[in-house]
């Protein structure tokens, strides 16, 4: 199982391609085409918003229960995969997955204006509707393009209530039932030989002993119930929502592998308590091409946060931690570590705040650590690997792998000697 353990956009799609190689099936558990991996490999880039990765190395690769489909986003993956040579053959999509409907894009984009400056600075591609519907019980399901007649009447009444919604709280143009339906059934016959059983296809992998991962979007912080809400996503990246989401037993899952940065970044609104402050914010973001995948927007960065890191570690049952792009910061002289918060009561804690007032309102307490300057290679220079040593410490568990650099090579195995 391979979860974000900060606020997404760790690096996880490097480290679950790495960890693919050797795996016979990687599956997606929740998420939908918000989730940008990026991945260097063979000189050439590839954007994945919707399909897991491990498709680039022929796995099966799947998409879980847990996830929300834009199924015109996943069939232009699709083209887009086979038009740069890559089989999606083997790519399997859960009948019970939920459908991202236009009306949800709509809302999403309606509902986000309408919050001002309250907003939660989502992607804006209709996720959180659809999963709002599905809590409902009024979602669309994937299986449900396999039946047109079905899949007819269940757009109609979603319609009947969804336009009212729309032209009258969001002031936005309403959808026609035979357009939408028109359109989705022309996708059905493109869908279909992807949707799957997906559940028993993973537990007939595992009993057979196969190696299959779990590959999770987003991030610890940013999970539904353990994150920072409001400012979440509507499903759970959290490692137990890896069983929910893939219909497996959480008894299956036996590595827990959480990926952090070596600093940390997050995007849109709230709180960010080891927020760098001055100029070093932008050399960060410089350095780390912290710019959204999807949305190109700037991410916030900061130093790395090991109460957020306990938090994750805590939450999810990290076995061990994969800490990318230490590279970035080789270019600093020192490197602050947040190491615990100091909390308006003036107690000093090294646990992530039960209580949002105390997270909005808390200071970091930072412990500097000396920075290397020099760039990274296979040998990491000492201080580099005192930083490794400092977080695996503080946090308890092993650091058996280190990002150096954007290239799937880039990568260190067990860089500090135990
Ligand atoms: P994900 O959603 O968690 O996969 O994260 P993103 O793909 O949005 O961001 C990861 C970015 O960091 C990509 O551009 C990667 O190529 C890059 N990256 C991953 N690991 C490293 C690393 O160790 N060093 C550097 N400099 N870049 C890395």
């Amino acid at each position: 199982m391979i979860v974000g353990a900060q606020w997404g956009d760790e690096g996880k799609g490097k480290i679950v391609d790495l960890l693919a190689q050797e795996a016979d099936v990687v599956c997606r558990y929740q998420g939908g085409p918000n989730a940008g991996h990026t991945i260097i490999a063979d000189g050439e880039t590839w954007k994945i918003r919707q399909i897991p990765s491990g498709v680039l190395s022929g796995k099966v690769s799947v998409i879980g229960a847990g996830c929300v489909v834009d199924p015109q986003v996943f069939l232009d993956e699709i083209d887009h995969l086979e038009s740069r040579g890559v089989s999606t053959e083997p790519v399997r999509l859960s009948g019970n997955a939920h459908l991202i409907m236009p009306w949800h894009v709509a809302i999403d984009r309606a509902s986000e204006r309408r919050l001002g400056k309250l907003q939660i600075g989502t992607t804006r591609r209709g996720i959180g509707p659809a999963y709002a519907d599905k809590a409902s019980r009024i979602g669309i399901r994937v299986q449900d393009v396999l039946d047109a007649k079905i899949l007819r009447e269940k757009i109609e009444v979603a319609l009947a209530e969804k336009n009212v919604w729309l032209e009258r709280v969001y002031e936005v143009e309403p959808f026609e039932l035979e357009e939408v339906a028109g359109a989705y059934a022309e996708h059905a016959s493109r869908l279909a030989p992807h949707i799957a059983d997906t559940s028993l296809l993973v537990d007939e992998s595992l009993r057979d002993g196969k190696h299959v991962i779990f590959e999770g979007a987003q991030g610890t912080l940013l999970d539904l119930d353990h994150g920072t809400y409001p400012f979440v996503t509507s499903s759970n990246p959290v490692a137990s929502g890896g069983a929910t989401g893939s219909g497996i037993g959480p008894n299956r899952l036996d590595e827990i592998v959480g990926v952090a940065k070596a600093y940390v970044t997050r995007v849109g609104e709230g709180p960010f308590p080891s927020e760098i402050e001055g100029e070093r914010q932008a050399q960060v973001r410089e350095l780390g091409g912290e710019y959204g995948t999807v949305t190109g927007r700037e991410r916030r960065c900061g130093w790395l946060d090991l109460v957020a890191l306990r938090y994750a570690v805590r939450v999810n049952g990290i076995t061990s931690l994969a800490l990318t792009k230490l590279d970035v910061l080789s270019a600093f002289d020192e490197l602050p570590v947040c190491v615990g918060y100091l909390l308006p009561d003036g107690t000093e804690t090294p646990h992530f705040p039960a209580h949002q007032s105390d997270f909005h309102h808390c200071r970091p307490v930072y412990e500097s650590l000396p920075g290397w300057r020099a760039p990274l290679d296979d040998d990491l220079p000492g201080a580099a690997r005192r930083y490794v040593e400092f977080v695996e410490e503080q946090l308890g568990v092993p650091v058996p792998l280190v990002g150096t650099g954007q290239e799937r090579e880039r990568i260190l195995r067990a860089p500090v000697a135990r």
